[in-house]
C-alpha cells in the first residue's frame, strides 16, 4: 500500500465569532440565534438546502410539542417555526392548537406535518434576516485546534480546501464530525432498516382533487419500512452505524434496490416517485458524551442549569428537562452541539434529537456562545441564570410547572418499563 503525506498552507479566509457546522434545524436555530446577538456567524451546510432531516431527510413532522393534556411545554424558536411551516406549505395543526395552547383540556396533541421543501426554504429566509453567513454545498472537515481549544475549521467545497477562524464553533452535523474529529469523546449509534419517500399516484391525486388537499397527493413509498422501536427489523439486515462510507453507501444500496422493488408493484403508469430522502436516514450515527447525559429516569427532576423543558412526543404527561451540560463538555471550552448529536442515554436520547427538541437546544446553544464570548469564559461557566432569563425573554419554557406532573410517576415506553430499555434503544 502506498502513502502519501498531504499538508496544506492555508491561510485564514475569513474570521469568525461563531461558526456552525450542518444546517439542520439544530444548527439554523443556533446560527439565527448567534447572529441576532450581533456576533459575526457563518453557518456552513454540504448540501443545498436547509433543514438536514426535517427537509432533505425527508422527515417532515413537528412531533408533538405539548404534554398530551393540552398544555405545551416547547416552545422558543420551535413555536415560531412550527407557525412559519404552516403559513405558506402544508397547515396540519390539529384544530384545538390552531389559534395557540387551547383553552379546554384535550387530550389532541399539538403537531404539524409541513412542507419540507418550502419550510427549507423559510428557513433559508430566517438565516438571511438574521444576518448569518451561509455557504451551501460546503463541508466543515477538520477542526483546528490547539490543545483543546477550537481555533476554526477548514472546509472543502468547489473552491477547494478553506480555513475559517472562530471564537466558538458549534457542531451541528448530526454526526459529531468535527468534535469527533477534535477529540471529543463521543458515543457511536444504530440504526434500523429505514428509508421512506413519497410517491404520488393517479389515485393519490384523485384524493387530493376530491379533497380539495395538495396534501393528500402523496403516499408514502419505503425501502426499508422499520419504525422508531425497531419492530420488524429483519434478522438477516444488520444495523447501520453509518460512520463511514462503505456502511453509509451499503445503506443506501440496500435501500434504493427495496424502494425500487416496491415501486415495481404499483401500476406502471398510474405512478412516479416525488420524493426520496437525500440524506440517510439515520436517527443516530454519534452522540457527544456530555459533562452530563440525559436519563430516562431525570423524567419529572428539575435541573438548576436547564436551558429548555421538553416533553415526551410518543406519551402523555412525561416531562424532562436540558441540562446545559449535556450540550458540551467542561473540557472542549469553546465548542458545543445541540440536536441529535446532546448526549443522552437510551429513550432519554430519543427525546433529545426530535425536531422541535432539536430547535431548542439549537436556540439554546446561540445564547450561550454569545454569553461565553461576551464574558470571556469557557461554555460550560457561562452565567446560568442570565442564559435562562435570556431563553425564557424568547419564550422558552426552562422549568416545567409542577402542577404538570402527574401523582402516578411511572413511566412506560413502549409496552415496556423504563428499566429494561437502557442504552441500545435506537
Ligand atoms: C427515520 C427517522 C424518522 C424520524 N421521525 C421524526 C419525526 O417524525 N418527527 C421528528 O420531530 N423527528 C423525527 N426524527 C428525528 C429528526 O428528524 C432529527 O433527529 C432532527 O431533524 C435532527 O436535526 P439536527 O439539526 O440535529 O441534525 P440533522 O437534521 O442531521 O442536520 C445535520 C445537517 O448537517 C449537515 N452536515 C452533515 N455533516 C456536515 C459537514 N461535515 N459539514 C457541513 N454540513 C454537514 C447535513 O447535511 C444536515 O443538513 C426522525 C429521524 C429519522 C432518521
Amino acid at each position: 500500500m502506498s502513502s502519501i503525506n498531504y499538508t496544506k498552507n492555508l491561510e485564514v479566509k475569513k474570521e469568525y465569532d461563531v461558526i456552525v457546522c450542518g444546517g439542520g434545524v439544530a444548527g439554523v436555530a443556533a446560527a439565527v440565534t448567534a447572529a441576532n446577538n450581533g456576533l459575526k456567524t457563518l453557518l456552513i451546510e454540504k448540501s443545498n438546502i436547509l433543514g438536514g432531516l426535517g427537509t432533505l431527510g425527508l422527515i417532515n413532522l413537528f412531533v408533538p410539542m405539548c404534554n398530551g393534556r393540552g398544555k405545551q411545554i416547547i416552545f422558543g424558536l420551535c413555536e415560531k417555526w412550527t407557525r412559519l411551516s404552516a403559513e405558506y406549505g402544508f397547515d396540519t395543526i390539529p384544530d384545538e392548537w390552531k389559534e395557540g395552547e387551547p383553552k379546554e383540556y384535550t387530550e389532541v396533541r399539538y403537531i404539524q406535518r409541513y412542507s419540507p421543501y418550502i419550510f427549507a426554504f423559510q428557513l433559508l429566509e430566517e438565516v438571511e434576516k438574521s444576518g448569518a453567513d451561509l455557504l451551501y454545498d460546503c463541508i466543515a472537515c477538520d477542526p483546528v485546534m490547539e490543545g483543546n481549544v477550537c481555533r476554526g475549521v477548514i472546509t472543502e467545497s468547489k473552491g477547494g480546501t478553506e480555513y475559517y477562524s472562530c471564537k466558538m464553533l458549534i457542531d451541528t452535523t448530526g454526526d459529531c464530525d468535527v468534535l469527533r474529529r477534535a477529540g471529543v469523546p463521543t458515543v457511536a449509534g444504530a440504526n434500523f432498516f429505514t428509508y421512506l419517500g413519497k410517491l404520488v399516484s393517479i389515485d393519490s391525486c384523485r384524493r387530493a382533487v376530491e379533497r380539495n388537499n395538495i396534501f393528500d397527493a402523496f403516499t408514502t413509498i419505503a425501502g426499508g419500512p422499520i419504525n422508531l422501536w425497531g419492530d420488524d427489523q429483519p434478522a438477516d439486515v444488520p444495523l447501520w452505524a453509518g460512520l463511514d462510507v462503505d456502511e453509509v453507501t451499503d445503506y443506501l444500496k440496500v435501500n434504493q434496490k427495496l424502494m425500487l422493488e416496491n415501486v415495481k408493484k404499483t401500476h406502471k403508469d398510474s405512478r412516479e416517485i416525488a420524493m426520496i430522502p437525500l440524506m440517510p436516514q439515520f436517527r443516530t450515527t454519534c452522540h457527544i458524551l456530555g459533562d452530563y447525559s440525559l436519563q430516562v429516569d431525570d423524567v419529572y427532576k428539575h435541573f438548576d442549569d436547564s436551558v429548555c423543558a421538553i416533553n415526551d412526543f410518543e406519551h402523555r404527561d412525561y416531562l424532562w428537562e436540558v441540562p446545559l451540560r449535556t450540550l458540551c463538555r467542561r473540557d472542549y471550552p469553546n465548542m458545543m452541539t445541540a440536536g441529535r448529536s446532546a448526549s443522552g442515554d437510551g429513550y432519554a436520547w430519543d427525546l433529545l434529537r426530535v425536531i422541535p427538541a432539536a430547535i431548542i437546544t439549537g436556540q439554546a446553544v446561540g445564547e450561550a456562545v454569545a454569553l461565553a464570548i461576551r464574558d470571556g469564559v469557557g461554555v460550560a461557566d457561562v452565567n446560568i441564570k442570565e442564559l435562562q432569563n435570556k431563553l425564557t425573554a424568547e419564550n422558552v419554557m426552562i422549568h416545567f410547572p409542577d402542577e404538570y406532573v402527574p401523582e402516578d410517576k411511572t413511566i412506560i415506553l413502549h409496552g415496556k418499563n423504563a428499566s429494561e430499555i437502557t442504552g441500545g434503544h435506537f
